[in-house]
């Protein structure tokens, strides 16, 4: 028999609940590697976060990146604690991975699954079904500006937007080539050109140079405002939507909120060239307000080891884990208090591991 394919992973659970979906996640994800026998997983872990900084000063050690560099991915949980500032988790840890490993893209499906109920009334599985491409690496979060005059009546507050010809060129092309093998052949694009003066006209600017080379794939753009609710109006218009990082963080809470819970939503940190290891990760965060109650829905990060194995190159493995999750959902009604059900993190997580049994 051949040896199974060997796929190093570093796991980062983090913060909050990340604790108790990570470990759900790396359950099922063995499970899909048994079930298909061509590859297995050695998953190294990290204990990097809010805890490590509150003992250390430091979310991850000053050679963490050395030390993720190797890896064939990164599976990451949440980070965040009430004690921890914001900008300390974020720029301790999530950002500098995503920045000195490239990965300029944010995938982010909003799939309304089968047993989940949208909050939009009447709304099916066939209705919610697209994907956010988020610019990940620059514009709006950009660490560029400052204060003059702080606290006085006359202080002067200013933060800079940067977005690069690179930076946006590589974001559309990835659009682009995602909606081109996309059904709908269709890629909207999230812009706000009428009040936002330099950056978002480059923006649309690069859209359409794009959209020439891409004659097969059909195009349309709204301001932020407007495609926020069309969103909530018009959610089966959309195929692959392309975002500024701003935009497209927004826009992907507003997504996880339709397709029923923020619990849900899965997401993919690309480094597309396959340079540095990508990250995979649920867009919640580390939800302290549940925390440590074994009722976190570990879906979400589920999703997001599908997505992984998509990248790694089993799509079939992929899909068979989602199916799973859906089967879990619809078959056998299994949820977690946040889609209304009471079941536990540990109770849905066992339901689709054994639904891996019962789908292709
Ligand atoms: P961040 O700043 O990292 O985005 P946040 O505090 O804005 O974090 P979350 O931690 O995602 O947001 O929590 C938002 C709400 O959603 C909370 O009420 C939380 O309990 C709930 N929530 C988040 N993730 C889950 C989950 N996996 N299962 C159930 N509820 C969740
Ligand atoms: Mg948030």
């Amino acid at each position: 028999m051949a040896s199974a394919q060997v796929h190093r992973i570093a796991v980062i659970p983090g913060d909050g609940i990340g604790h108790e979906v990570v470990p759900a996640a790396l359950e099922a994800l063995e499970a899909v590697a048994a079930l298909d026998g061509s590859f297995r997983f050695a998953f190294d872990r990290f204990p990097w976060g809010c805890d490590h900084y509150l003992e250390t000063g430091r979310m991850m050690p000053p050679d963490g990146l050395e030390q993720l560099r190797g890896y064939d991915a990164i599976l990451l949980g949440a980070v965040g604690h009430p004690s921890v500032p914001d900008h300390v988790s974020l720029w301790g840890l999530l950002l500098p991975i995503r920045r000195t490993f490239e990965q300029y893209v944010n995938l982010r499906p909003v799939k309304l699954l089968r047993g989940v109920t949208s909050p939009l009334r009447g709304r099916g599985p066939d209705d919610i079904d697209f994907v956010v491409v988020r610019e990940n690496n620059e514009g709006e979060y950009s660490n560029a500006g400052g204060r003059l005059f702080a606290g006085t009546p006359h202080e002067i507050v200013v933060q800079e937007s940067i977005f690069t010809r690179r930076g946006v060129e590589r974001i559309m092309r990835f659009a682009f080539e995602l909606a081109r093998r996309h059904p709908k052949r269709r890629l909207t694009s999230a812009t706000k050109s009428n009040g936002i003066s330099y950056t978002m006209p480059f923006w649309d600017e690069v859209f359409r140079e794009m959209a020439a080379r891409y004659p097969d794939v059909a195009t349309d753009q709204f301001h932020i405002d407007a495609l926020a609710a069309r969103f909530v109006t018009h959610p089966h218009h959309f195929g692959v939507v392309v975002g500024s990082n701003l935009f497209g963080d927004i826009l992907t809470d507003l997504g996880a909120a339709i397709a029923g819970s923020i619990g849900i939503a899965p997401s993919a940190n690309l480094n597309p060239e396959r340079q540095y290891p990508s990250m995979f990760e649920p867009i919640h965060g580390s939800a302290p307000d549940i925390a440590g109650k074994g009722i976190a829905n570990p879906v979400g990060q589920i999703w997001s080891g599908a997505m992984m194995l998509e990248h790694l190159g089993h799509p079939r493995a992929g899909r068979r884990l989602l199916a799973a999750i859906e089967h879990a959902l619809a078959e056998r009604g299994v949820k977690t208090p946040d889609l209304g059900g009471s079941a536990t993190t540990r109770e849905m997580t066992q339901a689709i591991v054994r639904s891996l049994d019962e789908v292709p």
